[in-house]
């Protein structure tokens, strides 16, 4: 039809993608008032020791109840809470509902995932201490997950925001490992705590032995850096029992339990401490 109307192929697109522009662009206006509508709400995934299936702590993962469109997934409107800015005061609530909330967990830790623009300002680091003030939750307790992402944007200063917060005693994370280009840079430059392998390694190691000779090789390299190795997506038995004959210390993922509100968190861990009295 473009065609016959003289090549002007771009003109069919035009209303769908104004369409886009301008969904997105309500969705943004929405998100400005979804804190104080009390639209966002935290749920917590089960970490677990992949010898004992012990949990250890949970992970805070954001979600979006939005009046009329439903479920809003963070992969949606995380990016748009970092183009507007967003993310500096969403970032700051969910550390602070998140450390009140894990306050009460006799000791498991808790992990909250910071975006670049967050570990970039320098107030970040007193937004972590405010947090940890304010709830008591012991610094040691609280981890942070920073994708790669974050340490290519501005190495020099977001390095200095990164030793500052090891120096509070809280621990760091390198999240969704092997899916940028620079993993084994930054790990040079910089002591994490921990490496997350992303999902899309641990989907194929039951049946992909080039998938496996990765998972080897991070888990060899998070043993020469003495950093713990967290598998991420972890959905079934064969995925765990390989996970545990390679050494990888802890996981994550639907088998173990999906993202939960707080209160279903909670019961889960009082079964698992009946369990072992
Ligand atoms: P992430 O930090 O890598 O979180 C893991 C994601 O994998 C979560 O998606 C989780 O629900 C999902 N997942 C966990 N286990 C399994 C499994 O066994 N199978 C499958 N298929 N998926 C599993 P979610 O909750 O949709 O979050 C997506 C991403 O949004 C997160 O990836 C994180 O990068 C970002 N995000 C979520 N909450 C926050 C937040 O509070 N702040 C920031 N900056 N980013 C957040
Ligand atoms: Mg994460
Ligand atoms: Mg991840
Ligand atoms: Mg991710």
């Amino acid at each position: 039809q473009a065609k016959a109307e003289g090549g002007s192929c771009l003109r069919v697109f035009e209303p769908e993608l104004d369409e886009r522009l301008r969904t997105r662009r309500l969705l943004i206006a929405d998100l400005r008032n979804a804190m104080a509508r009390q639209e966002l709400t935290i749920l917590f995934q089960p970490q677990v020791s992949t010898a004992t299936r012990r949990i250890k702590g949970a992970e805070a993962l954001l979600r979006w109840h939005h009046p009329q469109r439903g479920m809003i997934s963070p992969d949606v409107f995380i990016p748009m809470a970092e183009e507007t800015g967003l993310i500096i005061p969403i970032g700051a609530w969910v550390l602070e509902q998140a450390c009140q909330v894990a306050r009460g967990w006799g000791g498991l830790n808790l992990a909250v995932n910071v975006s670049a623009i967050q570990v970039r300002q320098a107030s970040f680091v007193a937004t972590v201490e405010g947090a940890l003030a304010r709830s008591g939750l012991p610094p040691a307790q609280l981890e942070l997950e920073i994708t790669e992402a974050a340490m290519l944007a501005n190495s020099a200063e977001t390095l200095a925001i990164l030793s500052r917060l090891r120096s509070l005693g809280v621990r760091l994370a390198m999240d969704d490992f092997g899916t940028g280009y620079s993993s084994l840079a930054t790990l040079q430059r910089f002591r994490f705590d921990k490496i997350k392998v992303d999902r899309s390694f641990i989907r194929h190691i039951a049946m992909d032995a080039k998938a496996v000779a990765l998972l080897r090789a991070v888990i060899a390299l998070g043993s020469a850096l003495d950093v713990t190795t967290n598998a991420e997506g972890v959905e079934d038995e064969g995925q765990l029992s390989m996970l545990r004959a390679e050494g990888c210390e802890e996981a994550q993922g639907f088998l173990f339990g999906r993202p939960m509100s707080a209160a279903d968190f909670q019961a889960r861990v009082g079964q698992q401490d009946a369990r072992a009295a």
